[in-house]
């Protein structure tokens, strides 16, 4: 197949993680006989620089015009003092604004090569995990654009009292579940839908839509879990868990939870999606979780991981490329198998040998795995 991918580097780290992503989606291309074009885009503090906007018109346009989006990082302390609307990250909100991406997918995997990295037991993490090992890997799909970050909202007269409303549409629901219905068909077919229907209206409705859309869905075993119960969980028992569909305040609270049990923010990918269009592609951004990182650009200090493993996510929720996107995962795999470690993930593995290597270093061995093979 052919592609073409729009990329905004950004800033800080941004740009170095960028190259890894790019590079290894080629070397995908080169294994299975796809081609990927790249349209380069400014958005963030370099485009302040350059024209004064975090996102310039241009670049949304541009973005739109191409199958998916590929996104480094935004912000840094240079521009930490223009006032609100033209800070680097409002980028970041103009994009899924403008791009009418409604749902944040985000992986939490322990990798058993660092396992030191998650703070839970072994046997917390053996006895949940569905093939009894001291690991898990799960997915968090998040209402992005709805609930009560963009409810009405405001203060009494007398500013005594506040309030914040959750409203969400079923409309809005079922995208997102359905969201979360499809992952889980290409994962290993279990759905939690998270709410707090034993208290909130806007939960009940969920919960009737999620058992509506359930029906459309025999593939699929579907479980219900309230939010607070669904936050111990997390701690107690994360292995049980496949795909977690959830409201954007919930989303927010337990993908923060979920990435801390897994260790380094350096590996942490996300995919925000919107509606399949007329031809089939929806508008897509893929970017790691972490941000510009400021204390280290510019040092080859930084895990292109996150990035390359964004990359792996495009390449099966906008192009359904399902092998390929294993294939470039199996190939960060090996790299942590080989003992490849940039500094931020040193030392959290079982004691064997360690290559503790830089951004170019790790983004080359991730090639080099790919070519090699790595299933
Ligand atoms: P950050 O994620 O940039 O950094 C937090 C810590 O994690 C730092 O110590 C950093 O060195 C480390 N880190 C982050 N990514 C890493 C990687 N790939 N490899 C190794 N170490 C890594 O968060 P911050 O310091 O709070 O924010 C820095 C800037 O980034 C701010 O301007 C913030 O607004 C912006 N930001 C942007 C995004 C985005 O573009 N999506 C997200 C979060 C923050």
């Amino acid at each position: 197949m052919k592609a073409t991918i729009a990329t905004i580097p950004g800033d800080g780290i941004g740009p170095e993680v960028m190259g890894p992503a790019t590079e290894a989606l080629d070397a995908i291309g080169d294994r299975y006989g796809h081609t990927f074009n790249y349209v380069e885009l400014l958005a963030g503090g370099c485009a302040i620089d350059a024209t004064g906007e975090p996102l310039p018109g241009e670049t949304l346009e541009a973005v739109r015009q191409c199958d998916a989006l590929l996104l480094g990082a935004v912000g840094g302390p240079k521009w930490e003092t223009l006032p609100g609307h033209l800070r680097p990250e409002r980028a970041l909100l103009g994009l899924r604004a403008g791009l009418g991406v409604f749902a944040n997918l985000r992986p939490a995997a322990l990798l058993p090569q660092l396992r030191s990295a998650c703070p839970l037991k072994d046997e917390v993490l053996i006895a949940s995990n569905h093939e009894g090992k001291p690991s898990f890997d799960l997915l968090i799909v998040r209402e992005l654009t709805g609930g009560i970050y963009f409810g009405d909202r405001g203060r009494s007269a007398d500013g005594s009292s506040a309030w914040d409303t959750e409203t969400y549409s079923r409309a809005e629901i079922e995208r997102v579940l359905r969201t979360g219905f499809e992952a889980a068909l290409l994962r290993r077919k279990k759905l939690c839908v998270v709410d707090k229907a034993n208290v909130l209206e806007s939960s009940r409705l969920w919960r009737e839509a999620a058992q509506e859309l359930a029906k459309e869905y025999p593939a699929i075993e579907t479980g219900y879990l309230y939010v607070d119960n669904a936050a111990m969980q997390l701690v107690r028992a994360p292995g049980q868990f496949d795909v977690i569909v959830t409201s954007n305040l919930f989303g927010d609270i337990l993908s923060d939870e979920a990435s801390v049990l897994t260790g380094s923010i350096g590996m942490l990918a996300s995919a925000s999606l919107g509606s399949p269009a007329g031809g089939g592609r929806r508008a897509a951004m893929y970017e790691p979780i972490h941000g510009s990182a400021p204390d280290i650009a510019g040092q080859d200090l930084a895990n292109p991981l996150a990035s390359v493993l964004s990359a792996a996510m495009l390449l099966r929720y906008s192009f359904a490329l399902e092998r390929e996107a294993a294939a470039l995962e199996a190939a960060v795999n090996s790299v942590l198998d080989q003992g490849f470690r940039t500094r931020d993930i040193a030392g959290l593995g079982s004691g064997g040998p360690e290559r503790v290597v830089g951004t170019r270093a790790m983004a080359d061995a991730v090639i080099k795995a790919v070519e090699d093979g790595a299933q």
